[in-house]
């Protein structure tokens, strides 16, 4: 079950966040959110609704909007699509205690085939967001398996 890592880290008696379930893989169109999280380590995650599911990056500095700044994007637990609509505080004490806010979301499309992106390691989309549109891709480092780069790719006029 996808959701098993989610489900686990967390005490629903005690944390607000969603329990969730994974969704419809077919549910078009895809989302995606981008949370700023202030837990004991100020970071941004990034997250794209695939196959029913929020896959979930950890960016310590956050996107850049610069073509040439490449992000180091962690891959975290899936997450469930409710997720995306969570703000609010998880208390002390508890997985990723701090504050969560919507910092950016929209919908998404896929360039990379969503069939073997995890496999070639590369996901290349564009992003309908407010602050993040365009084109981007998340590129996996080769023998560390969670951590990724989150790149802008330039804008081509046409
Ligand atoms: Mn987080």
């Amino acid at each position: 079950m996808k959701l098993g890592d989610y489900h686990k880290k967390r005490d629903f008696k005690k944390t607000t966040e969603p329990s969730g379930q994974e969704s419809d893989p077919g549910l078009t169109p895809l989302i995606f959110v981008v949370q700023k999280h202030h837990a004991s380590h100020l970071h941004y995650d990034f997250r794209l609704a695939i196959d029913g599911v929020l896959k979930s990056w950890a960016i310590p500095k956050g996107p850049s909007l610069q073509p040439a700044e490449k992000r180091l994007a962690v891959m975290t637990e899936d997450h469930p699509l409710e997720y995306a609509n969570f703000e609010g505080v998880i208390p002390q004490g508890e997985y990723g205690a701090g504050t969560v806010e919507i910092w950016d979301r929209g919908t998404w499309e896929p360039i990379s085939d969503l069939k073997t992106w995890l496999k070639t390691r590369k996901l290349e989309f564009v992003l309908h967001g407010k602050k993040l549109q365009g084109v981007w891709v998340l590129v996996g480092f080769k023998d560390e398996p969670k951590n990724w780069l989150l790149i802008k790719k330039k804008d081509i006029l046409l």
